[in-house]
């Protein structure tokens, strides 16, 4: 017997939710773990993602939203009304934070016209009825056969209900570090993990960043350097909880010419002197 298809692809490596010539995607994972296919925030670009992974937007047996800020849910509305159009006869498990409905059905009534129109006029099921939406919290997330997912809250202000994810599941395990500040409580989360897919942010990067943006004040300074890790301390994470390989994403700032892979490799070697990829856009990692 061959052994299931396991793997993580990073479907948008960018942080945050603006995208500019030269820019990678916004936050979305995508990833098939016993027998399992599934999706980890839905950025912009998500559906195109998926599916550039070879994989159908019907396959998607599961959904999970680590929080609320747009970079990683912008698209989950429109993907699920495409795998709907796309032929998705089963309910799909989505697990979101608290307010997660309040999008879900605003995004419904927002396409009513074209719902309905679809269920009279093709006979299609409706699509309410097709989405399973649980609120995610703190602990066990979901134990099925053969995969069991943890949440911990992690360190994101001004959100609270933001959360790391662990996933275990045909011997194999990979932890998201979702959106936080240094969280030296990921390290235990994570602790042996095959895959770390941390987030992670240039210090030096900000202030160019900022200077080009072109709308928000210094507060947005603030939040990016009190709600995100510096790429040192993911590495830092890393090392301290043993894993087999670290993957940097939703990279803070992504696509400016002045930083290369050698700006970000450097401030993780600080820390961390393992398997280490900086992820970009469609990047497949095999478990
Ligand atoms: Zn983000
Ligand atoms: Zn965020």
């Amino acid at each position: 017997m061959t052994a299931p298809e396991a793997w993580v692809a990073i479907l948008g490596a960018k942080g945050g939710p603006a995208i500019r010539p030269g820019s990678q995607m916004p936050t979305s994972i995508l990833m098939r773990l016993a027998g399992r296919t599934v999706l980890v925030d839905a950025g912009l670009g998500a559906a195109r993602g998926v599916c550039d992974q070879g994989v159908a937007l019907t396959e998607i047996d599961l959904i999970l939203i680590t929080h609320l800020h747009s970079d990683h849910y912008l698209e989950l509305g429109p993907l699920l009304h495409t795998a709907w159009t796309a032929g998705l006869n089963r309910p799909v498990t989505v697990v979101g934070p608290p307010g997660l409905d309040a999008y879900w059905q605003g995004f419904l009534t927002s396409m009513a016209f074209d719902i309905d129109l679809r269920i009279a006029d093709e006979g299609r099921p409706d699509l309410a009825g097709l989405v399973d939406l649980r609120e995610l919290a703190e602990g066990l997330v979901l134990d099925l056969d053969g995969l069991r997912i943890d949440a911990l809250r992690n360190d994101h202000p001004p959100i609270i209900d933001s959360f790391a994810l662990r996933f275990d599941g045909s011997g194999r395990r990979v932890a998201l570090s979702g959106d936080t500040a240094f969280l030296p409580a990921l390290a235990d989360f994570s602790t042996g993990a095959d895959l770390l897919v941390h987030e992670a942010l240039l210090p030096q990067g900000v202030d160019l960043l900022l200077s080009r943006l072109g709308n928000g004040d210094d507060r947005l300074r603030r939040h990016i350097l009190r709600s995100h890790t510096s790429a040192e301390d993911a590495g830092r994470i890393a090392a301290l909880a043993g894993v087999r390989q670290l993957v940097l994403n939703h990279f803070v700032p992504d696509g400016m010419p002045e930083f290369t892979d050698a700006n970000w490799i450097a401030e993780v070697r600080k820390a961390w002197d393992g398997p280490l990829i900086l992820a970009r856009d469609g990047q497949r990692i095999a478990l």
